[in-house]
């Protein structure tokens, strides 16, 4: 009988695409790639070190799976597992650690492991794997590492400096995507605005999202996030004009202070993130845009905390990622004071948070009425009828019935309520009824 594995996800959604290859290397090497953990006899782990909070779940989640799994094999792969050589010896439940650098060797471990000599079968499809681990979407990676030095940030150390997929492998792997079904294509990478850059490239993000529309006729594109600085006016116009690339854009700001920002080493004032976000809001009224806000960095004083508080209002923002900040080993603001007490971080961070719920709330409310484009996700019988949850063009979820509707279609859905930040529509016909 195969061998089964799962892999496990923490992290970014660049993590997510990673864990897509490595599903794809274990089906090619004759492993039954399975979604549930439960009964796995191999287990990754894909871990995440961007905060204190991360590392924690990485090892929770290694303690927690060998309860489940005591005698499945447990791989730690990804950011933690590279950064932190430190605790592999006193993480005993993981048998095998593979940091971003050594990923190359998972491919002998599999064959090993499911006592294979050599991988001997086809690579399955972007499609086929992302179906394997549970997800309708297709997570594509265009880009990984970062050239940036911000002050706080380990990534640069965990993956490396930046670098872009080639054009044509992009495009190849969009096309087929196409072919074997896939409705969304997710474009991932650290540092995806600077796609093509380090090949000596501008705007070639843009140029990708032309080139893949052009390819294509019915997969809809969307972005993670995008520094702000690299939202270019030509990035803009082709999400104003092309109803196939999603109106949601993550754009990281971490603090509303000027000081703060500098310290940080952001390249960026206040004004100018506010700028971009109005040159979006502007020309795409109906964006969806989210912000990272970093709280109780070193030095960050009350009246830093409530300038960011305060100006956040002034932004076209529908929600918040809130950090309650962490010393990682190897940055910059690792020599520096960690001054601001972890009491004062946890305030700081539930004002942001319940801005951050008002925010949800109000958006939220304004989808009633509105049609969105949602791509089903999943489907669950209810009382003779089948209810679909599925995700919207601006990265909402939304609930609905229909009996025509499969996962993965994308179907326009009329919004009727909005409940908790939680969306109900129902399904709009060809003739525009519900
Ligand atoms: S841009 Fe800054 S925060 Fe983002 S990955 Fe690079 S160093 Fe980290």
């Amino acid at each position: 009988m195969r061998r089964r594995l799962a892999v496990v996800t923490i992290g970014c959604k660049a993590n997510f695409t990673d864990s897509a290859e490595i599903a794809a290397l274990a089906a090619r090497a004759g492993l039954r790639v399975v979604s549930e953990t439960a009964g796995a006899d191999i287990l990754i782990i894909n871990s995440c070190t961007v905060t204190h909070r991360a590392d924690r779940d990485s090892r929770a989640l290694a303690r927690r799976l060998r309860r489940q799994n005591p005698e499945a094999v447990i791989v730690m792969t990804g950011c933690y597992a590279r950064t932190t050589p430190g605790d592999r010896a006193c993480l005993p439940e993981v048998n095998h650690w593979f940091g971003n650098d050594a990923m190359k060797e998972l491919p002998r471990l599999f064959g090993s492991l499911s006592g294979e000599s050599a991988i001997s079968g086809a690579a399955p499809s972007l499609v086929a794997v992302n179906r394997l681990l549970g997800r309708t979407r297709v997570f594509l990676k265009i880009q990984d590492g970062c050239d940036s030095a911000c002050a706080y940030c380990i990534v640069p150390k965990a993956r490396g400096p930046g670098r872009s997929v080639p054009l044509e492998k992009v495009m190849e792997s969009i096309r087929r995507a196409e072919q074997d079904g896939a409705r969304e294509i997710v474009l991932t990478g650290i540092h995806a605005g600077r796609y093509g850059a380090d090949r000596g490239e501008t705007d070639g993000l843009a140029v990708l999202l032309e080139k893949a529309l052009t390819a294509t006729s019915v997969c809809r594109f969307r972005l993670g996030s995008v520094e702000p600085l690299e939202i270019t006016p030509r990035l803009v116009e082709r999400i104003a004009v092309e109803k196939r690339i999603c109106t949601h854009i993550h754009v990281p700001m971490q603090s509303g202070s000027d000081a703060v920002l500098q310290r940080m080493r952001r390249p960026y004032t206040f004004t100018a993130y506010r700028e971009k976000l109005l040159s979006i809001t502007s020309a795409v009224p109906e964006a969806r845009l989210g912000a990272d806000v970093i709280v109780g960095f070193p030095g960050e004083s009350e009246r830093d905390f409530t300038e960011t508080l305060d100006k956040i209002r002034e932004l076209p923002l529908s929600y918040l990622h809130v950090f309650p900040y962490s010393t990682r080993t190897g940055t910059e603001s690792a020599s520096w004071a960690d001054d601001v007490g972890a009491a004062e971080k946890k305030r700081r961070a539930s004002l942001l948070l319940a801005a951050d719920k008002e925010m949800r709330g109000d958006y939220a409310k304004a989808q009633v009425g509105k049609t969105l484009s949602v791509i089903a996700e999943s489907e669950n019988a209810k009382g003779g009828n089948l209810e679909i949850k599925g995700l919207s063009e601006n990265y909402l979820e939304v609930v609905f019935s229909s009996r025509d509707v499969s996962v993965g279609d994308i179907a326009p859905v009329r919004v009727l309520s909005a409940r908790n930040g939680k969306l109900e529509g129902s399904i709009v016909s060809d003739s525009g009824k519900d």
